[in-house]
């Protein structure tokens, strides 16, 4: 028989620990109460209730995935309805289209992402941005060799623009991108925001 009281937070939440910022999502996380694994190969992503890919090198980590035998593995569980959030390189990584990505990423989203978008000058800046969702105003965002996200695809839909109307954050059911790093601020709110749709595609039966 399933739950009539589906938990409102998730039990179990992974982190994909290839490379990039893996510790700093992790301890978000934790400070929330969430117990967390780390994920390198395909069998630590059972029973997980939501997964983060961390932002790095998304070169790197689309390497490491394919020689972790991680691709389909991944592509899996992201079509199983768990939610799915990537932070810069991972958001690269969870876009169909990509540009100068020399091998396969996840690419399960249906956005259009321009890697290393705001130029060699403007390596990294920050801003605060309205989130479709989030309340309590706005969200301060740190973009570190930022990707743009250049287009959103329905059912994909934007959440967060800059003023100049690049779009930073999209949503896509289960799936949740962003090209800035809320690993990186004090401000939980974006991973509430995920551990929401986390408890939701938990509560729901996965
Ligand atoms: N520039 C990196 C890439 O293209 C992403 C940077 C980041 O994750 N902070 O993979």
């Amino acid at each position: 028989m399933t739950n009539p009281f589906p938990a409102n937070r998730p039990s179990l939440v992974g982190v994909l620990a290839l490379q990039g910022d893996v510790r700093e999502h992790r301890e978000v996380l934790e400070r929330l109460g969430i117990s967390v694994r780390e994920v390198r190969r395909p069998r630590d992503l059972e029973g997980l209730d939501g997964l983060i890919i961390p932002g790095g090198e998304s070169t790197t980590i689309a390497r490491l995935i394919e020689s972790n035998d991680l691709l389909h593995p991944l592509r899996a569980f992201c079509a199983s309805g768990r939610a799915v959030w990537g932070t810069c390189a991972g958001a690269i990584l969870l876009a169909r289209q990509v540009d100068r990505l020399d091998r396969p990423g996840i690419a399960v989203m249906d956005i259009a992402v321009r890697r290393n978008a705001f130029g060699r000058q403007i390596q990294s800046f920050e801003a605060d941005i309205e989130v479709e969702g989030l309340a309590g105003g706005p969200f301060r965002a740190v973009f570190i060799r930022a990707p743009k996200i250049e287009a959103v695809f329905p059912p994909a839909r934007a959440i967060a623009r800059l003023d100049d109307g690049t779009i930073v954050a999209a949503m896509q059911g289960n799936l949740l991108a962003t090209s800035f790093h809320p690993e990186l601020t004090d401000d939980p709110r974006f991973h509430q925001l995920f551990l929401a749709m986390a408890a939701r595609a938990s509560g729901t039966g996965k």
